[in-house]
Parts: structure tokens; C-alpha cells; sequence
């Protein structure tokens, strides 16, 4: 049983999964597979976001297809999507 939302701060950003959104494509662990893993549901988790520069991050981030990860920057401003 895991949370619905799985959140994170990474290079300022602030990450957030809507994990209900989630279909498991993987487009954000290709891009980015130190950031994002799937989970044993198929469904994407964060793992470690600082280890990927913050282009690739919102990158990663911007290419889910159903808009699961939302992102704000250090300003409150929504970036993604
Ligand atoms: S890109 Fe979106 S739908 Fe695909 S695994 Fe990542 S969060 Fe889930």
C-alpha cells in the first residue's frame, strides 16, 4: 500500500507525483532514471531528483504524457505542466 502523492525538493523545485494519475509508461524514468523508478504496481515513484541536473529533471519531468508530475520553482510558479 503506498501513498497517492509522492513529493520532493530538488534543486529548488519542488516535485510532486500524482501517483493516481500515473499509467506507467516509464517516459520520466527514461529520461531521468536516477530521479524516477517504477514501483511494483508500475506506478513511478521519486527516488533521488538531485543526482539529475535540474534540465534534465524538468525535462524528465515535462514529458509525462497525463500531466501526473507537477512542478513549482523556487517562486511558487508552477513550471510543469
Ligand atoms: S511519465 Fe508520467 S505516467 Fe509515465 S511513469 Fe512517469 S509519472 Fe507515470
Amino acid at each position: 500500500m503506498s501513498a497517492s502523492r509522492d513529493g520532493r525538493i530538488a534543486h529548488g523545485l519542488r516535485l510532486c507525483i500524482d501517483r493516481s494519475l500515473c499509467v506507467g509508461f516509464g517516459d520520466c524514468v527514461d529520461i531521468a532514471p536516477e530521479a524516477f523508478q517504477l514501483d511494483d504496481d508500475s506506478i513511478a515513484i521519486l527516488i533521488d531528483p538531485d543526482r539529475v541536473d535540474r534540465e534534465r529533471l524538468l525535462r524528465a519531468c515535462d514529458a509525462c504524457p497525463v500531466d501526473a508530475i507537477t512542478v513549482w520553482g523556487e517562486d511558487g510558479a508552477q513550471l510543469v505542466p
